[in-house]
């Protein structure tokens, strides 16, 4: 399973979803299904408007390499500058891999699953409404397990779209077997140095 975290908070916001939509299904990459949508407050730099905040599930043949190209792709053409400074302020559209199935990876240019997610309610509250099930690895904990141990109030709520702005689909519960049930995989790092590599990689919740 893959998913994708999407977020804007500059110019027209609900477009810039669909826009991003649209551009993944021009380019074989289909969604699933999408949590409902939710404005949030934001985080990190918190002098900038309020975002709208989604998570997507995708499925393509693309390599996780290959997907982050296209999702920065997606960004650029969607008029986001390839470098944004400050590092966390307002944005177009920001397209974030979360996680590719059992992907595990610690570059310079893409770590998996995304290092920020146990720090993020806008990435968890959405996310635990479509798969609250799904294992994350690094921190030996489901979504759900994640989004328990961040729950901030006021953090955001959800919002209804606008008419007429074609959306991917979200379901109206969360889906039975949305976890990833292979986990933890037989390949889970477990001597003591790969330990140590991978706490480098990931933030702690
Ligand atoms: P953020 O999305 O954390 O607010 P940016 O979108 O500005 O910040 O960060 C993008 C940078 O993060 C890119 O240089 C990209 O290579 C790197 N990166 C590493 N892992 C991932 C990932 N799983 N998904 C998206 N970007 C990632
Ligand atoms: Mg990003």
């Amino acid at each position: 399973m893959i998913f994708i975290g999407v977020g804007s908070n500059l110019g027209d916001r609900w477009k810039a979803f669909s826009d991003a939509w649209q551009y993944l299904l021009s380019v074989g990459i289909e969604v699933i299904q999408s949590s409902p949508i939710y404005e949030t407050y934001p985080w990190g730099e918190r002098e900038q408007p309020l975002y709208l905040n989604a998570v997507w599930q995708v499925t393509t043949h693309l390599s996780p390499e290959a997907l982050l190209e296209t999702l920065q792709a997606i960004e650029q053409s969607l008029g986001r500058p390839p470098s944004v400074r400050p590092r966390w302020g307002a944005r177009i559209i920001d397209l974030d891999l979360l996680a590719y199935g059992a992907e595990i990876r610690c570059t310079p240019t893409l770590t998996l699953p995304h290092p920020w997610i146990p720090h993020r309610p806008f990435v968890l509250g959405p996310w635990n409404d479509l798969a609250p099930y799904f294992y994350l690895p690094p921190w030996k904990a489901t979504v759900n397990e994640l989004w328990q141990r961040c729950h901030s109030s006021g953090w955001g709520h959800r919002v209804p779209p606008p008419q007429g702005i074609p959306l991917p689909m979200t379901p109206s519960k969360p889906t039975q077997h949305a976890g990833n049930p292979s986990f933890p995989p037989a390949s889970e790092p477990s001597k003591p140095e790969i330990q140590a590599k991978l706490s480098l990689c990931w933030k702690k919740p």
